[in-house]
């Protein structure tokens, strides 16, 4: 059996601390930075016992008792980043940081329902039975998802002295999630990118009930953010770290950029639900329901950034939203 808790140091007192998940991805990626005599942790994991044994090793790795841990800084809300918030926070006695935006939705994500059957059928998805419909986060996540109230809140530009010479820099990033930060280390030029700059994958941005309208356009305008900022390692939450950040936000873009032609190409043969189009760009089974449900949120971001492109335009009739060329 391999060691689930894998602990290297990528940088000078910057850790990578590898926790697994229950679920795909496998494993993410929290951070332990050390300044003077404290710790600094960055993300959190989901509350398993396997999780909670691997980062109670890696503090053993890097020498740190749990007291030494005097603050958890998270880039964004969801279960594998801010899941284990609240029993870190007990176990170590750290202030816990978060943007407002997050907070909400963490708060949210405790009483949310399930499935929004106006909105799906609006968009054209076909209902399910009780039994197949996607369960309330609370149900689905359960005892992995244990939150924190956050101690202070975080803001773009924020500047977090730690101790010693190091300071973090707040970069809010929205798009993967509202309140999304990436943080820049000073003067190491380490920064973390949390789900915002994945090496390998591209993070889900879609469009929810009581979400932001055009989140591929904050998305899109977020990378465009990054191309300004100077680092030398970027940390991801998944995947290893990599040193050319700017390179993988013009990847992103261009990403997104074909996928929007894509969708605009199955337009120009008749007006569709963004649920018709989802089954066409993102090659999904019909009878999955995660999935659908998840690439029609996605196409719908892309959809509404080609309207505010002035490149399609946006029907209603009868109470369904179609979508056509110009
Ligand atoms: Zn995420």
């Amino acid at each position: 059996m391999g060691d689930p808790a894998r602990t290297r140091e990528v940088a000078d007192g910057v850790w990578q601390v590898c926790l697994p998940l229950p679920m795909r991805p496998s494993i993410v990626n929290v951070w332990l930075v050390r300044a003077g005599d404290g710790w600094t942790l960055i993300d959190t994991g989901m509350h398993t016992g396997d999780s909670l044994a691997a980062f109670r090793a890696a503090l053993d790795t890097v020498g740190a008792p749990t007291s030494a841990v005097v603050r958890i800084v998270c880039t964004h809300h969801h279960v594998d980043h801010f899941g284990t918030s609240g029993p870190l926070r007990e176990l170590t006695g750290a202030r816990v940081l978060l943007h407002p935006l997050e907070a909400e939705r963490a708060a949210a994500a405790r009483d949310a329902g399930g499935e929004n059957a106006d909105f799906l059928a609006s968009h054209g998805v076909p209902p399910a039975p009780p039994e197949k419909q996607m369960p309330a986060p609370s149900r689905f996540f359960g005892n992995l998802f244990c939150p924190a109230i956050p101690d202070a809140l975080l803001a773009d530009g924020d500047e977090i002295l730690l101790d010693g010479d190091r300071m973090l820099e707040v970069v809010w990033t929205p798009g993967h999630t509202p309140g999304h930060c990436c943080l820049l280390l000073h003067p190491d030029g380490v920064l973390f990118v949390g789900d915002h700059l994945l090496p390998k994958i591209t993070p889900h941005v879609g469009v929810g009930p009581g979400g932001p309208e055009n989140p591929l356009g904050d998305f899109i305008a977020s990378q465009e953010k990054m191309l300004r900022v100077e680092a030398r390692l970027v940390c991801p939450a998944h995947g290893g770290v990599y040193d050319d950040h700017r390179r993988r936000a013009r990847q992103l873009i261009d990403h997104h950029r074909v996928r929007r032609l894509v969708m605009l190409d199955l337009l120009r043969q008749r007006p569709l639900t963004a649920y018709e189009v989802a089954l066409d760009a993102f090659a999904v089974s019909a009878g999955n329901r995660f999935q659908v449900l998840a690439a029609t949120s996605e196409t719908l971001a892309h959809l509404e950034l080609l309207r505010r492109e002035g490149r399609a335009l946006r029907r209603v009739d009868d109470g369904v939203v179609r979508w056509q060329t110009r």
